[in-house]
């Protein structure tokens, strides 16, 4: 069972995780107790088949206590510190509904290394960046003061592959051809079929488990530094959220799959070589797959505008900000209005004839 409390052993309030350290600091009477790493635990990669089995020779697992909000979906571990009035993801009202889930436990994680006050201020320095924010917008989005760390769950995944094509190699080359008294020169392709096999070692392979912020948010936050990933421990997750996984391993490697496809087809590309190439048929195999489950630490907030709520979300290690731009929606809110207004006239003027 996991349980995210650690007690202040001066005074026995709850520590927390001081981001940008590796200490758990209380936040009563300032206290600080270090997050000493057994010297036996170190970021592993575990057997992909491993990770599929059931429970008993399978790969590590945790039950944690989660709670989920109705609209998103996401389910997480809140600490106990966190007075959370709405969901982190996506705004809405959250009805505190917990339940237990078993899952594959983390086996790595990158802290924070800012806490909610750098988070605010890295957060107004690209407010301040958007040209023509209205002020009320600014004014709004600057009062909520709701930043929860969240540690958003990915898989990265390690795999070697084979893999046979068919296709097609084009060469060009010109011709000349008479057209009346004048000739001229054309590029034509010659095709051949190719066959062969290319090989490609992928290592950490990243992919997003949460489904419950739009992922092309957190694609933007990469790169993350996972070589200074440390091993799980529950001290890190202490005044923060964690999110359980929406993507499970196996849809997490047919993710894995979809990415490593772009960079094969480059390399069969290059192995037909010539001028042009198609490739009509791919089989891959995949061996040696290893994965690992992290957690990557990401400062989320939303607040509410009109009818709608702009989420944003922040790398809590570089500081990148990606988000919704509150602006710009209504820009396109008075376009449409406008447009309505303008086609509302045209049917009156119409009408009117
Ligand atoms: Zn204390
Ligand atoms: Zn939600």
């Amino acid at each position: 069972m996991a349980d995210m409390a650690f007690a202040c052993a001066s005074c026995g309030a709850q520590l927390e995780y001081a981001p940008g350290t590796s200490m758990l600091k209380c936040p009563y009477c300032g206290h600080e107790n270090p997050i000493a790493a057994s010297p036996w635990s170190r970021v592993e990669e575990i057997d992909y088949a491993t990770g599929l089995a059931e429970a008993g020779q399978a790969a590590p697992q945790e039950t944690i206590q989660v709670v989920s909000c109705k609209r998103c979906a996401a389910e997480f571990q809140l600490d106990p510190s966190i007075q959370a009035s709405r969901c982190p993801f996506c705004g809405t009202p959250i009805v505190l509904e917990s339940r237990a889930v078993t899952h594959l436990r983390p086996g790595a994680v990158l802290p924070f290394s800012f806490d909610a006050k750098g988070a605010r201020a890295k957060y107004e320095t690209w407010l301040s960046g958007l040209w023509f924010a209205p002020n009320d917008v600014r004014r709004l989005a600057k009062a909520d003061n709701g930043f929860i760390g969240m540690y958003v769950p990915y898989w990265t995944y390690d795999a070697d592959t084979s893999s046979d094509y068919d296709g097609q190699r084009g060469d060009n080359y010109t011709r000349t051809i008479q057209d009346g008294d004048k000739t001229r020169t054309v590029v034509e392709t010659r095709w051949t079929p190719r066959s062969g096999q290319v090989s490609r070692g992928f290592n950490d392979v990243l992919v997003v488990a949460s489904r419950s912020l739009p992922s092309g948010y957190l694609d933007k936050l990469e790169p993350w530094d996972l070589a200074d990933l440390s091993p799980y421990d529950q001290r890190y997750l202490s005044g923060f959220g964690a999110q359980h996984y929406q993507l499970d391993l196996a849809g997490g490697f047919e993710a894995a799959k979809g990415k490593m496809d772009p960079v094969i087809r480059g390399d069969v590309r290059a192995d037909i070589g010539g001028d042009k190439q198609t490739i009509s048929s791919l089989q891959t195999t995949y061996s040696a797959v290893t994965f690992k489950h992290i957690l990557l630490p990401v400062w989320l907030n939303s607040f509410r505008y009109g009818q709608q709520t702009y989420s944003f979300v922040i790398n809590g290690r570089t500081g990148e900000v990606q988000g919704q731009r509150p602006w710009s929606w209504v820009k396109i809110g008075i376009a449409v209005l406008a447009g309505l207004a303008v086609v509302a006239a045209a049917a009156m003027f119409f009408n009117n004839r």
